[in-house]
């Protein structure tokens, strides 16, 4: 776990909720509490209108692809243990849109409208990243 060498997110404050939320395993996605609208990625401020006054809610975790692309060669070194590998725009069941990579799949399986559904990757002791994968029908 320690031997994690590829780029990491850089938390700030506003997005601080949303890594805490993936470390205990829960996709916590932002809610503005003056409009409602549901936000990803985190933000300081609703799009729609404006508010500084935002919550969270926790995500069931389900969505559906909405894009993806596999990549089969031509990454940096660190990332040549993961190929070919998938990343997706997964439409969330709550209406966010999140980018992600599709694991424990064959890529060639991967197509738009596939249901999938969140895992969480702890790739250090202070980082997990949220991952994606078919749901078992
Ligand atoms: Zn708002």
């Amino acid at each position: 776990m320690n031997d994690y060498r590829k780029p990491i997110p850089q938390i700030q404050p506003w997005s601080a909720p949303f890594w805490e939320g993936t470390k205990k395993h829960e996709l916590l996605i932002q809610e503005c509490a003056e409009c409602g609208a549901r936000i990803f990625y985190p933000r300081k401020y609703c799009p729609e209108c404006w508010s500084s006054n935002m919550g969270w809610s926790r995500a069931r975790g389900r969505g559906r692809i909405y894009s993806h692309t596999t990549t089969m060669t031509g990454v940096e070194t660190k990332f040549l243990e993961d190929l070919p590998f998938v990343l997706a725009i997964i439409d969330l069941d709550e209406g966010v849109r999140m980018t992600g990579n599709v694991v424990d799949c064959d890529p060639d399986d991967v197509s738009i409208g596939m249901e999938v559904e969140v895992v969480f990757d702890d790739v250090t002791s202070e980082i997990t990243l949220p991952k994606w994968r078919p749901v078992k029908k």
